[in-house]
């Protein structure tokens, strides 16, 4: 599944917007259909951006002056890709609950690290271009060289500092795509200059779903 912004409780602020839902043309090759896309403008959105929940809504965020016929352009050209990431979160909505988390409090815990990863986006400005959770088996996350940021779904079940931490992390990799003096030096502005010990202390922490 996939994340931007919005519609988030906390952190949106700042987006001012009007939106609108519309239901996506269904193509006869179709085998999932799309759910309802609504369209926001942000002011801090410097390209369009897509975000599908998980609980698969999606949102295209647009620029401020942006072209909404662009923006259901792009959603067409992005639409296998989309359906990928719904066969995905169905796949996983099968996965056993896990003894501390339902299923559900599974997909509100994402959604709350999709709304601090905004939160923190916005706030630091770190500029990412999608991000989405995964099921892995080694990393907590990963940030590309596209700045699309993955989130491993096992950081539900970490300690709130932990979360936002690997968070931070990621998205300081959108500036330094390394682990240098200087990438090391930023993540420490952000987590009281803890940076080093939190990495330790995650450590100790296994993953327990893996797909
Ligand atoms: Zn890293």
């Amino acid at each position: 599944m996939w994340r931007s912004n919005e519609n988030q409780t906390n952190y949106n602020a700042s987006y001012n917007t009007h939106r609108l839902t519309e239901n996506p043309p269904m193509p006869t090759t179709q085998t999932i259909p799309l759910p309802p896309i609504s369209y926001t403008r942000s002011a801090r959105a410097s390209r369009l951006r897509i975000t599908i929940r998980p609980n698969k809504t999606i949102t295209v965020t647009m620029p401020k002056n942006g072209n909404i016929g662009e923006a259901k352009k792009f959603i067409q050209s992005k639409q296998s890709w989309i359906k990928k990431h719904l066969q995905k979160i169905e796949q996983r909505e099968k996965l056993q609950p896990t003894p501390d988390l339902s299923s559900e409090e599974l997909i509100k815990a994402q959604e709350n690290l999709f709304s601090r990863l905004d939160y923190f986006s916005d706030k630091y400005n770190f500029p990412y271009n999608r991000a989405v959770f995964r099921c892995q088996k080694t990393k907590w996350g990963s940030c590309s060289d596209k700045n699309n940021i993955n989130l491993n779904i096992n950081i539900a079940f970490l300690p709130r500092e932990l979360q936002d931490y690997i968070l931070l992390h990621e998205l300081c990799h959108i500036r330094h795509k390394n682990h240098s003096k200087e990438f090391w030096n930023e993540l420490d502005r952000y987590v009281g200059g803890r940076a080093k010990q939190l990495s330790k202390e995650l450590r100790k922490y296994r993953m327990r779903m893996s797909a």
